[in-house]
């Protein structure tokens, strides 16, 4: 989903992928259709109604933030804010 980038020193890939504004979570997100332009709901990883096992219930992190997957020409899907600005991203190193 990301954008992937190389590294020119040592050659390796990394993706810029993009995370909550507010608590910089992982976003999960649902869009069924493949059709450019369709739009879905995107939430973070730490809402209350995402899916996650709890270790530590007594030091959980909650965060109601809520954006929008927009299917982009090609198949990709793009995440915005829900004022359809830009998200931070964070660098992930790739296999
Ligand atoms: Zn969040």
């Amino acid at each position: 989903m990301g954008l992937t980038y190389w590294d020119q020193h040592n050659g390796c890939a990394v993706e810029l992928v993009p995370v909550c504004p507010r608590c910089k979570a992982n976003i999960y997100w649902t869009l069924i259709s493949g059709k450019p332009g369709a739009r879905g709901p995107a939430r973070c990883a730490n809402n209350m109604s995402s899916t996650r096992i709890i270790t530590d219930p007594e030091h959980i992190i909650t965060c109601d933030w809520e954006g929008v997957v927009v299917r982009a020409y090609g198949g990709g899907v793009n995440i915005y804010d829900e004022n359809l600005s830009q998200l931070p991203h964070k660098v992930k190193q790739k296999p």
